[in-house]
């Protein structure tokens, strides 16, 4: 059975994901560990450092697709405190893990935790100063819709930060890169959950996603300015970033 896009409907899809985030939500942070061979943290560290938030004042994130909470967690240490996150995610399963990782690290007083599709953001016009997606997007059906949700809930002077997988620049990595993915990637899912085939689903995902410029063209089309991506490992991730001016 092949798991591509063009073999399922978008319901299907988004069901799809649901499904593969509670299956792996206990487990989730090892396996993202495992499975980018602990880049993930690299690429999350230059997300923080780009967004670089206030370490006084108030400041109001909002991190999309947030799961189990790492990029929330990461912005509020960055701003020694501070900074105030909700973490909303379509998926219960992973947000309960992120509120019990809330209440051990003392951040609870600093998150809320909300179960929302980032297609239909449940929050009123200018409400948040920082908007960002960690491995989300690409995961959502509508991107255009998303975007547009996104924009909406900034305040002028707003920042929009992506991180998602993107397109390898040097060939003889994109050779090593689709090996490990397509081997490596769906074996470790089935090691550690015991099904293999979702994580396929979630490698093509990858592949059906937008380049570097065409998603950045999508990001304007939202509304956003001054929008730039800067590349991470060769391109395996990259980091999109938009103002709301
Ligand atoms: N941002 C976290 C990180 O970087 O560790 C989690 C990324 S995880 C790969 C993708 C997340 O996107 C999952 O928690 C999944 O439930 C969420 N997701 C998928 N579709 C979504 C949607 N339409 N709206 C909101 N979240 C969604």
């Amino acid at each position: 059975q092949s798991y591509g896009f063009r073999a399922v409907g978008d319901g299907e899809k988004q069901a799809l994901v649901n499904d593969v985030f509670h299956k792996v939500a206990q487990r989730y942070d090892i396996m993202n560990d495992l499975m980018s061979a602990g880049l993930h943290r690299v690429w999350k560290d230059a997300l923080v450092a780009a967004l670089n938030p206030p370490k006084r004042g108030d400041f109001h994130l909002l991190d999309v697709a947030g799961g189990t909470g790492d990029i929330a967690f990461r912005v509020i240490d960055a701003s020694h405190g501070h900074a105030q996150a909700t973490v909303l995610d379509i998926n219960g399963s992973m947000l309960g893990v992120g509120q019990d990782r809330a209440n051990k690290r003392h951040l609870a007083g600093n998150t809320t935790f909300v179960e929302a599709n980032a297609e239909s953001l449940p929050f009123p016009d200018l409400h948040f100063d920082a908007y960002t997606i960690a491995f989300g997007i690409r995961n959502v059906p509508h991107i255009d819709v998303a975007l547009r949700e996104a924009f909406r809930v900034l305040k002028p002077g707003g920042r929009f930060l992506c991180l998602e997988f993107s397109e390898v620049e040097m060939p003889f990595l994109e050779k090593a890169y689709e090996a490990w993915s397509f081997n490596a990637i769906p074996r470790i899912g089935k090691a550690v959950t015991g099904d293999g085939e979702p994580y396929q689903y979630l490698v093509e995902s990858i592949r059906k996603f937008p380049n570097q410029e065409n998603f950045a063209a999508m990001i304007r089309s939202a509304g956003f300015e001054r929008v730039t991506y800067r590349n991470y490992s060769g391109g395996i991730a990259a980091l999109h970033s938009g103002w709301k001016l």
